[in-house]
């Protein structure tokens, strides 16, 4: 008896019976690396989003709604400082922090992008690197970034990042300063 052939159109290999497929080996392997060259592709194509996805976001340029989010700069508050860090992932990083610490505000971030916040609020550092002292910059940035990203604690650390807009709160925070000084 002869023994079953490969349904692979015109392939009159044998099965590969191990396999509990009806296919040959050859074909078998041709489906294995079809497989694994679209996995290969979708890697790829992840990982350059996500490189542009920083790359954008450490040259100011605004995040589309596509963009996958790096990681986020957040802002908590303990009694009467500021601290201003980066996390791949808030609520982890929460828990390193006393109850008391308030989770006030996130944006889309990088590494590079908190040592930007850092320097940029540097005048009024209070201690360390990180932590600052409110004033009345900081405090309006923050409302920025929350009129723009929600109030993070009220999200339970779901953050979630708007889709009508173009995620890029220095353009409203310029007209909101400008608006305070006219
Ligand atoms: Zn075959």
């Amino acid at each position: 008896m002869r023994s079953p052939r490969c349904a692979w159109p015109d392939c009159d290999r044998n099965v590969a019976w191990w396999l509990d497929l009806p296919i040959c080996i050859y074909h078998a392997e041709a489906a294995v690396r079809a497989v694994e060259g679209h996995a290969e592709q979708q890697q790829a194509a992840k990982v350059e989003q996500a490189e542009t996805a920083v790359e954008k976001i450490e040259t100011g340029v605004a995040l589309t709604p596509e963009d996958p989010i790096p990681g986020w700069v957040y802002y908590i508050r303990i009694g009467d400082t500021v601290k201003i860090g980066y996390a791949r992932n808030v609520a982890q990083r929460m828990r390193a922090y006393p109850p008391n610490a308030q989770l006030v505000a996130v944006e889309p971030g990088t590494k590079v992008l908190e040592r930007k916040r850092h320097q940029h609020f540097g005048a009024h550092l209070a201690h360390g690197r990180e932590w600052f002292t409110p004033c009345d910059e900081l405090d309006d940035w923050i409302g920025t970034l929350r009129d723009f990203y929600g109030d993070p604690s009220g999200k339970a650390y779901v953050f979630t990042t708007p889709t009508d807009r173009p995620h890029r709160p220095e353009a409203v925070a310029t007209k909101r300063i400008a608006n305070r000084r006219r």
